[in-house]
Order: C-alpha cells, then structure tokens, then sequence
C-alpha cells in the first residue's frame, strides 16, 4: 500500500498519523469513523492518553499497521482542517523522509512551524447562517454545537475550536462532525493579517521661486531644493517649521506637487523609495528571461542554470521572470544561502514588489514570526518568499516558479537535525511534482549542475558580461615559497603589503581573506610546498592530535587518510626537502591581524569571523561600518564571500590559498576554485578598478590557474573526469554514517560492528571504514564514521536511520546518516 492510496474498501479504515506532542516520534494509527471523509496532510484531533492533541494525516489505508488484534485502536476525533496544504506537499515531504533514509516525523518537524497543530489557531465558522439544512440535524450533540455558534454568530471571524470544547466538552467531536457532513460549517487556519502598504505625502518641487510669493514660501522651496527637489511633507513641515497649509497653499499655486507614495521597509527601517523599476535588459538577459518565461507559462518543469558573474544581471533576470508570475496570480520562491548577509538582496525585492508582496522566512525568526509567515504563504494569495533553506518546504499553493541564488552554496545542505537535506536536490522535485520551472544562478556552479548540464538534463543560460561591461579585477597570484627563501617570514607577502601600503595611501578600502576552518587540517613545507598526500588516493592526509585512547589510535601525533585509513606518524622534517618548516598549516584572524598592526601601525581594521559575529545583527553592523567607511581593511574567513557588495573596495588579498585546496577531501578542489572566486569578486565593484593577491605555495595547482584566468569551466569538466573515474559524486553517490559516545571504546566497538555486518550485506558498494573522524573528539564525544559509496540505484538499500539505530542497539552511541555528504572530515 502506498502512501497516497485512498482506500474505498468497506470495513475498517486506518490513519496513520504523526502527533504533536513533545516525546512521541512514533507514527501511531487511528481508526477513521465510517461517515468521515479524510485526505492525507488533514488536520486532525486525537485521543492520547487522557487528553486530546493535534495531529497530521499521513497515510490512510483499509488494514492497520498494528498485527497485535488485542490492540484497542481508538478512533479519531476529528477532522480540523482539510486541504490546506498544496496537493503534493506531503508528497514532497515523504520523497524526502525516503531519500535521506529519515523518518517521516522528524522530515515533517524540519518543514513545520512549531504550534501549527495547536487547536487555537483553527477556527469553526457557519457557512450559511440560515440554511434550510439546519432542519436535517439529527444528534443531540450536533443540535447542541449548532445553537452555540448561533449564538455566538455576531462574531464573523468564527470561534475558536478550543473554546467550543471547553464549553461544550465531549459533545464537540460529533457534533462538528454531523455538522460538517451537512455543510453547515467550515474549519480554517486562522491567518494573522498581512502587513497594509503604507503610504506617505511625498512633495515634489516642479517650479523654482520668483518673486510672486512671499518671502517665507520662498524659504521653504529653497529648503526643498536642499533636499534635491523631493521629500516627505512631514519631513518638509518639519525642516522648515512650517504647517501642512503652507505646503498645500504652494501646491494650489502650482510650484510643488504632492503625491502619494508607497513607505517600504527597508534594511530593517522605513523609507519612502521610489519603488524600482524594471530595467531595460541587455540582450543576454532578454535571451535568458524568454526561455524561463515560455517554461513558466506552458507550466514546464524545466531546470536552468543561469550562469553569470556577480553584476552580470542575475538577480534582474529573476525580478522580471517573478514579476511575470505575479501578474498570474501565482506565487514564487525564491531561495539563498543566508538572508542575514544578504538584507541588500530582501531590500531589492521589497523595492521592486511592494512590502506586502514579499515575506521573509529563515531560521533567525522568532517561533511567532515564523508561524505567522507560514501562515501567510498557506492564504493562497499571490506573493513572493525569500528564504533560507528551509523555505524549500514554504506552503505556497499556487507555485509559479523556485528561484535558487547561488545554488553552489554549501548552507544548503542541512548538517543537522537530520534529514541532512540538500535544498537543491528538494527543490528539483519540488519542480517536477508541482510542474513549475526551476532556476539555479551562480557565477561558479556546482560540480552536481556541471554534470547535469553534460546530461543534458538542465537548460544552460549565460550573462557573460558584468553590467556596464566592467572588467573582472586582475587575479596576481604571488609564491610564497619565493617570499620563503627570500627571507620574508611575514604571512604577508611584499606584494601584498605594498599593495595594502598603496591603498592606505589612496585611502580606499580592501579586504584580506582567511581561509581558517576551526580545523584545517593538512601538513604541509614551508620552505619547498610539498603536502602530505595519501599514498592510495587523491586527497591529503589529514592531521590528528594524539588524543584518542582506544587501541587503533597511535599515540603520538599522525596523518591519516579518511577515505582508506592509511596512517603515518608525523614526519619530523619534509620528506621532499627536508626542511624542519614542516608542519600543520594554519594561520587565524587574530594573527593576521596582529602582522597588521605592526607593519601598518595606523591601519584601521574590522575584523569579521565567526567570534565577532556571533550576535545575529553583528554581521550587518560591522558591514554597515565598513561601508560607512569607519576601517580600512576588513579582516575575516568565509562569510566574506556571501553577498557583500561594497563598491568601494579595489584590493582584495588571499593570505593562503593552500587553506582551500588541501583538505582531506575530494571536493577540495571544486570548492577552493568556487571560493576563491567569489572572494576576488568582491572588488572593484565600484567606480575604482580593482586588484586581486593571491598567496600561495602551490601556484601550479589546476585550480588556482583556474581562478586567475576567471574560467572554470575547463578545470571543472577535468576535475568531473576524475571524479567519474573513482565513482565520486554527482556520477556516484556516498552516505557518511556517524557514530559517536562518550565511551570512546563503546563507540569504536560499535562502529566496527556496524561495519562489519554492512560489510556482510550483498550490495554494490564500497564500505569505508569504520574510522576515526578527524576531529576523533567533540564535547566529550568520541567520534567514528563509515563511508558508503556505490551507484545511485543502490540507495534504496542503504539502511535508514531508524534500522541503523536498531543495528547498533546502544543508547549510549548516536547515529547519524547523511545522504550525499558536503565534507567527508
Ligand atoms: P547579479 O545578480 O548577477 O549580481 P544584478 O542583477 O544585481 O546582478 O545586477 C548588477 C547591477 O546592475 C545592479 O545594480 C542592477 O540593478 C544593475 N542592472 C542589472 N540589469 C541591468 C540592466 N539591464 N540595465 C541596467 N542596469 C542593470
Ligand atoms: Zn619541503
Ligand atoms: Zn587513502
């Protein structure tokens, strides 16, 4: 039986549903009453225990899961609201649960807001006041439910469910339900009101003063023209403290006009804007709006890749292609890595489509607003949602479009709670169940769309021109062996430090990029480059502190290889040189920021990594600094390569490279290459030509070649080959299973175990492991992992999470499964 089998069988009719209540994962079964009507994804009410809970219908079916006939299996109370999910929603939500080996229930509580079962929220309405069906109430309770809402009729909005129960007590299950059949009533989500447009007087100068006015009208135009000839009436009145009158007065005599004007919210506040227009688009952009338009409006589920540079007109492709789908009456939604850093982004749409067109979702919004926002996209009216990951899973009924911005960006993949989803493989079906075009922009796309791209599986559409036809910032890339064996021990290179000289001079502003993961992990020369690398495969060696006890561990510092567990100790000196300068490579922020200070005691600096920007509006606070032009150098790690456009930056310096290219990992090189280029988009992007230093110990490294030529196509399609030929992802595919204990041997025990019946298993795949992470301990934690590698077609056999945890059968060791794993660390 499928999940989405309405079963007409007479006899016994079953549900299975997921219930909200703290503590209870398990999918439990109901009986569903003869005369009820039900719908997967319907809301439903549920004896449990003593009380009654929400809960979601998940499957129906005319045999119940529970074998044991002894079980008494209660029967459901009732149906709280029907239909008011998009038809292929719980579709969407089961495809996932499956694919990333989760349970449905935990799938379920990532896509939902928390208190969405909450009986509060629902409302009972009559749907006619006197319909002559009144006469047909047969029961006592129906009768009874009945003349309290005709009492209770001068409310329009309806009562609240809760309140009826409690009045009314055990009556309301049957009553309502009678009712319901007689189409007396009707159940809906109660739905917080959407934010009204605000409007403002904005007075506009369209006659200069001469002498036909007084003295003081002519103060107050020219205070006007200060403010460039436009400005709100209350904030005239205010700078030229004068009344309303005075203004209107101006106006009758025809040197000003006042219109009406849209307020919008912007960048947190509120102003009066213009709002955006579209602008005329260049003929790369028109050639690229066509094709998404004729797939949105023959209802195509088309996937695009639309490749451009950061300014090539990406994002007005995307204004234009949505502008279009609300003019239909549907919805769109619109997808990005991470809201915090990009409020320029929400503000453009805000600008283009109004407030009340455009809701805001992501992980940073209180449970309330969440819930409200979710909400909003269940009306079913026509709107645009810009999220993060999660809104993947928006309600949005009437879909006209899934909008993906830098559809490289690894924060679309959740790490936990599990399902350890990726945003882009549940918007492609996302696409295909709701037969609406999907577009996937970037300027450095994912291996996964390259290799889709080769199948022919997606339309590729190219802006290969940055607006204005600015140019891309020369890329120098500088060895730093040479600054070595020169004698510069500095981090700095003297390039760069005389690059930074100069802009300090010029008093512009730049940007120095850290590569620091909190645990970057190769060894590598200083003097000569050389890295450690895994004798059998094609990734270094990862470095690892003596730390774990348990016997497979050596004692001593090693290097060991994560995709076959070959170990070493570390060498005391280069095995190529024989330089002592060989080591674990590493260098922070604070670091950096300390060289800084003393070459350049005046310099002026912010720096930006995870410790500064813990608080969720330090982000936007120190840019905003930034910007406003408080420092010189903006110091910081990865989070500078999200949508951070300051115009005027013109240097932007690469302190290592190697940090991106030597991981223990086979994206390393896909990833170093796409990061690489976002952070040297970041200058000139304003009037000043801009320039790019690149630090490395490898400048023949395929990727940084790649990089500065601005080109990576080439270097993707031979690092895809590669790929191919070991059965990496996106040809094959890899689940990461992680074990981990507070009892070290307890979870090195289980994990073997784990591994060995895996092993036992006749399936075509590779079992890797088990290993020892590389970080083998996290807060007490003793962590192991096992690789599976194999074909797509063998997923299904891959146990899932809940089988996993019945296999290793020890409450003190927590499982994990990731499907499709970002980093193998
Ligand atoms: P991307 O999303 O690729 O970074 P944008 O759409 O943000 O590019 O465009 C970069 C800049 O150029 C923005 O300021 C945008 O308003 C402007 N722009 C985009 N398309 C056009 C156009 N056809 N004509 C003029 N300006 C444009
Ligand atoms: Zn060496
Ligand atoms: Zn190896």
């Amino acid at each position: 039986m499928t999940l989405f089998d309405l079963s007409n069988i007479s006899g016994n009719r079953y549900v299975t549903v997921i219930v909200d209540c703290i503590g209870i994962d398990d999918l439990l079964t109901y009986r569903i009453p003869e005369d009820v009507e039900l719908q997967v994804g319907d809301i439903l009410s549920v004896p449990l225990g003593n009380r009654q809970v929400g809960a979601i219908a998940l499957q129906i079916s005319d045999t119940s899961a529970i074998d044991d006939p002894e079980t008494e299996i209660k029967e459901i109370s009732a149906v709280v609201s029907s239909g008011i999910f998009p038809k292929t929603y719980w579709e969407l939500l089961t495809r996932t649960a499956e694919y990333y080996r989760t349970p449905v229930m935990q799938t379920v509580k990532t896509a939902l807001p928390p208190k969405l079962l909450d009986q509060s929220h629902y409302r009972i309405k009559i749907k006619q006041l006197d319909s002559p069906a009144a006469n047909l109430i047969v029961a006592k309770s129906a009768q009874m439910v009945w003349d309290f809402l005709q009492e209770h009729k001068g409310n329009s909005k309806g009562l609240i469910r809760r309140y009826i129960q409690q009045k009314l007590g055990r009556y309301t299950g049957a009553g309502l339900r009678e009712l319901q059949k007689l189409d007396l009533v009707e159940t809906v989500l109660e739905l917080p009101n959407r934010p009204q447009p605000k409007y403002e007087d904005i007075v506009v100068l369209i006659k200069v003063p001469d002498s036909e006015i007084t003295a003081r009208q002519t103060e107050v135009l020219t205070i006007l023209q200060h403010q460039g000839g436009e400005c709100s009436k209350s904030q005239l009145c205010k700078l030229a403290k004068t009344s309303a009158s005075v203004i209107q007065n101006l106006e009758n005599k025809g040197y000003i006009v006042i219109s009406k004007r849209e307020s919008l919210r912007l960048g947190g506040k509120s102003h009066t804007v213009i709002r955006d227009r579209p602008k005329a688009l260049t003929p790369d952009q028109d050639l690229a709006l066509q094709q998404i338009l004729k797939a949105i409006a023959n209802n195509n589920p088309s996937h695009f890749l639309l490749h451009g540079v950061t300014g090539s007109g990406k994002t007005e492709v995307y204004l234009q292609a949505i502008a279009t789908v609300l003019e239909t009456g549907k919805s769109a939604l619109v997808l990005v890595p991470e809201i915090g850093l990009t409020p320029q982004l929400t503000d453009r749409f805000r600008a283009r489509f109004g407030d009340a067109k455009v809701n805001v979702y992501h992980s940073q919004l209180s449970d309330g607003e969440r819930f409200d926002t979710w909400r909003l996209m269940l009306t079913g009216e026509s709107q645009v949602v810009i999220g993060t990951r999660s809104s993947v899973f928006a309600p949005l009924s009437n879909l006209g479009l899934i909008v993906m911005d830098e559809e490289h960006d690894n924060s679309f993949k959740q790490d936990q709670p599990q399902p350890c989803y990726h945003a882009r493989t549940v918007a492609q079906w996302r696409s295909q169940l709701e037969q609406v075009p999907l577009v996937m922009g970037s300027a450095t796309p994912s291996a996964e769309l390259v290799f889709a791209q080769k199948q022919q599986e997606l339309i590729y559409l190219e802006l290969p021109n940055r607006i204005g036809n600015r140019a891309m910032p020369p890329i120098e890339i500088v060895d730093m062996r040479d600054e070595f064996k020169a004698g510069n021990y500095s981090i700095l290179s003297r390039k760069l430090q005389g690059a930074i000289a100069e802009m300090l001079e010029a008093k512009q502003q730049g940007i120095l990029f850290i590569h620091r993961r909190g645990y970057s992990t190769f060894v590598s020369c200083r003097s000569c480059g050389y890295v450690a690398e895994c004798p059998h495969c094609d990734v270094s060696l990862s470095y690892h502190d003596p730390i774990s006890p348990t016997a497979h561990q050596p004692k001593s510092a090693h290097l060991r290889c994560h995709y076959c567990n070959y170990t070493q100790i570390q060498p005391k000196s280069c095995p190529q040189c024989n330089s002592p300068y060989f080591k674990y490579f590493g260098s922070g922020t604070q670091k950096v920021e300390q060289e800084l200070s003393k070459l350049f005691p005046n310099i002026r600096l912010i720096r930006f990594d995870s410790d500064t920007t813990r608080n969720k509006d330090q982000h936007r606070l120190l840019i905003d600094q930034f910007r406003a032009g408080t420092a010189d150098l903006l110091v910081g790690t990865q989070m500078l390569t999200k949508g951070l456009d300051i115009p005027q930056v013109t240097l932007v310096g690469v302190v290592s490279a190697d940090g991106l290219l030597n991981f223990s990992d086979y994206r390393a090189g896909e990833r170093a290459a796409q990061t690489l280029l976002q952070v040297a988009g970041r200058a000139g992007r304003g009037e000043e030509d801009g320039k790019v230093i690149m630090q490395t110990y490898t400048p023949e490294h395929p990727a940084i070649q790649a990089v500065q030529s601005y080109r990576l196509e080439e270097f993707m399609q031979t690092e895809l080959e590669m790929r191919e030929a070991l059965r990496y992802p996106p040809k094959g595919q890899m689940v990461l299973i992680h074990l981990s204990s507070e009892n070290a041997q307890t979870v090195e025990n289980s994990a073997n175990e784990l591994a060995e019946y895996l092993r036992q298993l006749e399936n075509d795949w590779e079992i890797l492991g088990a290993t020892p992470a590389t970080i083998a301990k996290v807060a007490n934690r003793y962590r192991w992992q096992i690789l599976l590698k194999f074909m797509p077609d063998v997923l299904p056999n891959v146990p899932s999470l809940e089988e996993l945890r019945m296999l290793v059968n020890s409450k003190a060791v927590r499982v994990v499964i990731d499907v499709d794993p970002l980093t193998i660390l």
